[in-house]
């Protein structure tokens, strides 16, 4: 994908099985991993408190392949709220045009960021009906990509597989 320098993760449903009777996200380490060795730096932008998401990560074993872990020191800092937005794009030192951010909430995670000037990918599980309500803004406020399986961001992205 052109000009994009970082690609953001949120965590709970994107990543991790936020219900713990969930079955575990498929192709999660692989995809980072593919994404990080092809030479995007990586980040998780999370709800979570940071010691649930440092753990979280650890179980996914995706420490390694990411550069920043990002969640927020008040409730006011969650998303949709636009700081800790800020915080990553200051930390990995990109512009908010050079980033992907990959969630599964409209609101949170792809308003939030398409406002910011992100480019943004929506995981889709099951259509939710607020989804099917927002799709007629698609071209506003939509998502720029939806897929239902974390690994198609990789053809997004036109890394090798
Ligand atoms: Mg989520």
């Amino acid at each position: 994908m052109k000009n994009i320098k970082a690609v953001l993760f949120d965590l709970d449903d994107t990543l991790f099985p936020f219900l713990k009777i969930e079955k575990p996200i498929k192709n999660v380490k692989l995809t980072i991993q593919k994404i990080k060795k092809s030479g995007y730096k990586v980040g998780v932008v999370s709800n979570c408190d940071s010691h649930e998401a440092s753990e979280k990560i650890n179980v996914l074993g995706i420490n390694n392949f990411v550069d920043i872990v990002i969640t927020p020191k008040t409730p006011y800092e969650k998303k949709p709220m636009r700081k800790m937005f800020f915080r990553a794009i200051k930390k990995l030192n990109v512009k908010p045009c050079q980033v992907l951010f990959v969630g599964d909430k409209l609101i949170e995670d792809i308003w939030s960021a398409k406002l910011f000037g992100m480019k943004t990918i929506l995981i889709e599980k099951k259509l939710r009906i607020y989804h099917k309500m927002i799709f007629k803004f698609k071209s506003i406020l939509g998502p720029d990509f939806v897929v239902n399986d974390l690994s198609k961001v990789l053809n997004i992205l036109k890394v090798r597989q």
